[in-house]
């Protein structure tokens, strides 16, 4: 097989990649399957043109052609960016303009060696563009990065070595070329598994997508109650060793149906995405905050001990009570009652968790709403409160544990 030949294989390769991205680019309207596309398709018909020298004006065939071709490899650069959500910068046009500026030297213009050499070492510039585009990105080094990288880096090689043969062997044109194919033969292998290590990464990236939209709550952009429930095993696994306590805290909004009929469906949303950001912003830095269905959130953290995780929970129902929620004309009081269960890190176990905290919640409900409770194994606790500072000791249920008596305490010296 001779080099023109496999030009023209490696053109008509590259342009139907480049038809495939643009297809998955119609469907799914991401730009870098776009820009990818492109970059495919200025890169084959580069190619393919450089291929047909002799039968077109060699201004198409050198020129236009290796210009094209690099701006094809400047395109992936810009595709990797925006696959990154990063701005697409002029760097990008690098390999194009080191050939156009090349060509302004005359002995380069006339000599199909420094041609090659000029060509190859552009796009050798282009391909470490795309490396360290694709290891310094936003997202990380993932292993599928680096496989990436690595697969451009036996580009920049290749590129690199033919340049250098150009310049050695002054070929006069690509019959008297002295072209390794064990060279071409291996840069084509690695061209293919970079493609295929390229579209890994595009997978990877759809998947952890689908996973987050598995977690979370489209409403509020919380985590879901399978996100709550993940977060948990996280937590445990991450202060395995530690000697806190992890804490779940169930919040369910007081009289919501109400808000719904005096307001309206979408006020009633409007309110759970108000009542998301108060709650989100109360437990910033310390664990999650999620909704675990209808007008119920839930927050899970490590803390020190009980005052801490009392502390946010009522954070959470001090803000909501002082900050009516405002919907169009109307300014919607929302209260909010709390039920929280505590378990030394090592021991936790959910479903305790979660019945103790429904328990808390349900004994707050049943004494007034709009305050927090703390249950243990055998009992319940109402947390004292400024607010409540007038019916402190009417629960009927709640007795004192230890912690609370002495939250009771520094309420007192609040006052
Ligand atoms: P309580 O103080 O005892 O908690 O009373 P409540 O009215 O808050 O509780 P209840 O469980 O009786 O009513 C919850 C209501 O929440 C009923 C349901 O229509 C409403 N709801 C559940 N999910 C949504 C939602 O996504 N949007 C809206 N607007 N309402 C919801
Ligand atoms: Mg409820
Ligand atoms: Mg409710």
């Amino acid at each position: 097989m001779d080099i023109v030949t496999g030009f023209m294989i490696w053109a008509a390769e590259a342009s139907t990649i480049g038809v495939l991205l643009w297809s998955r680019w119609f469907y799914e309207r991401q730009s870098f399957y776009f820009t990818w596309g492109t970059g495919f398709i200025f890169h084959g018909i580069g190619v393919g043109m450089v291929a047909m020298r002799g039968t077109l004006p060699d201004f198409v065939s050198i020129e236009i052609a290796n210009v094209m071709a690099l701006a094809g490899i400047g395109l992936w650069v810009a595709g990797m960016l925006q696959f990154d959500k990063r701005r697409v910068e002029p760097f990008i046009a690098i390999p194009s303009l080191i050939f156009v500026a090349g060509m302004l030297l005359e002995p380069v213009r006339t000599s199909f060696s420094y041609r090659v050499a000029l060509f190859h070492g552009a796009a050798s510039v282009g391909y470490l563009m795309l490396i360290a585009t694709v290891l310094w990105g936003d997202n990380g080094r993932s292993q599928t990065r680096r496989v990436f990288a690595a697969c451009v880096g036996v580009q920049v090689l290749s590129s690199t070595i033919v340049a250098i043969f150009a310049l050695i062997s002054q070929p006069q044109s690509f019959a008297t070329g002295n072209n390794s194919f064990l060279l071409l033969l291996v840069a084509a292998l690695c061209f293919i598994a970079a493609i295929m290590s390229g579209t890994k990464l595009i997978n990877e990236r759809n998947e952890a997508k689908l996973k987050l939209l598995a977690v979370t709550d489209p409403l509020t952009n919380l985590l879901n109650r399978r996100g709550l429930i993940d977060e948990f095993h996280l937590l445990k696994r991450l202060h395995a060793s530690d000697s806190g306590m992890l804490t779940l805290i169930h919040l369910d909004l007081d009289g919501f149906k109400q808000i719904n009929d005096l307001y309206g469906h979408q006020a009633g949303d409007e309110v759970l995405i108000a009542f998301a950001k108060i709650g989100m912003a109360a437990q910033r830095g310390r664990g999650s905050f999620g909704r675990m269905g209808g007008e119920e959130f839930a927050s899970i953290m490590y803390v020190a001990n009980m005052i801490e995780a009392a502390s946010v929970a009522e954070a959470i129902r001090t803000t909501l009570k002082q900050r009516p929620i405002i919907v169009g004309e109307h300014q919607i009081a929302v209260t909010v009652s709390i039920g929280i269960a505590l378990a030394d890190v090592r021991t936790a176990d959910l479903d305790t968790l979660l019945s103790t905290a429904d328990r808390a919640l349900y004994v707050a409900k049943t004494n007034g709403r709009d305050r927090t409770a703390i249950g243990t194994e055998s009992d319940v606790s109402i947390v004292p409160a400024i607010d409540h500072a007038d019916q402190q000791d009417t629960p009927a249920r709640a007795s004192m544990t230890q912690q609370v008596a002495a939250l009771r305490r520094i309420v007192a010296i609040g006052k």
